[in-house]
C-alpha cells in the first residue's frame, strides 16, 4: 500500500486502472518528465539519481536549460532571524558516468537506462570492443 503522488490518496483508494494512470502521471524528481515518459529501468536510476532528504530546487545556469539542485545551507549566521542568503548554496545534482566520471548531458541522462549510465564516449568505446561490453555483468 502506498500513498498516490498524484491525488494524494490512497492505492487501495484506486482502481487498478486508475492507479497505473496516476503512477504515468508522476513527475520525475530528476528530470521533470512524466513517469510515462520513462521505462521502468530509466524510472529508477533518475529516482536513484536523486539523493533522498534534501531540500531540492530547481535553478538557470546561465542561458541553459533548468538543472535540479540540492540546497546546501551552511551552519552559520541569521540575519535579522532569517538565513542569510549568502549561506545558501545551490549545488547541481548530475548523474556521472559510471565508466569515466565525467557529468552526463542532458540527452545522455535521458537514455541513462540504454546507455546503462554511461557518456557517449564511453558507450561508443564500449559498443566497439563488443567483448567487453557482453562480458560486463548487467545489473
Ligand atoms: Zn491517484
Ligand atoms: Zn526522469
Ligand atoms: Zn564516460
Amino acid at each position: 500500500m502506498s500513498m498516490c503522488k498524484v491525488c494524494h490518496r490512497d492505492s487501495a483508494k484506486h482502481s487498478e486502472k486508475t492507479w497505473l494512470l496516476h503512477q504515468q502521471k508522476q513527475r520525475c524528481n530528476f528530470c521533470g518528465d512524466y513517469r510515462g515518459k520513462h521505462s521502468e529501468k530509466l524510472w529508477n536510476i533518475h529516482q536513484e539519481a536523486v539523493p533522498n532528504n534534501t531540500k531540492l530546487a530547481t535553478i538557470l545556469l546561465g542561458q541553459g536549460p533548468k538543472v535540479l539542485a540540492k540546497i546546501v545551507k551552511w551552519n552559520t549566521v541569521k540575519v535579522n532571524g532569517r538565513d542569510s542568503s549568502h549561506h545558501i548554496e545551490y549545488v547541481p545534482i548530475y548523474m556521472k558516468c559510471s565508466e569515466c566520471g565525467a557529468t552526463l548531458g542532458n540527452a545522455e541522462e535521458k537514455l541513462a537506462d540504454v546507455f546503462d549510465k554511461t557518456c557517449l564516449e564511453c558507450f561508443c568505446n564500449m559498443t566497439e570492443q563488443e567483448v567487453k561490453w557482453y562480458e560486463r555483468p548487467r545489473v
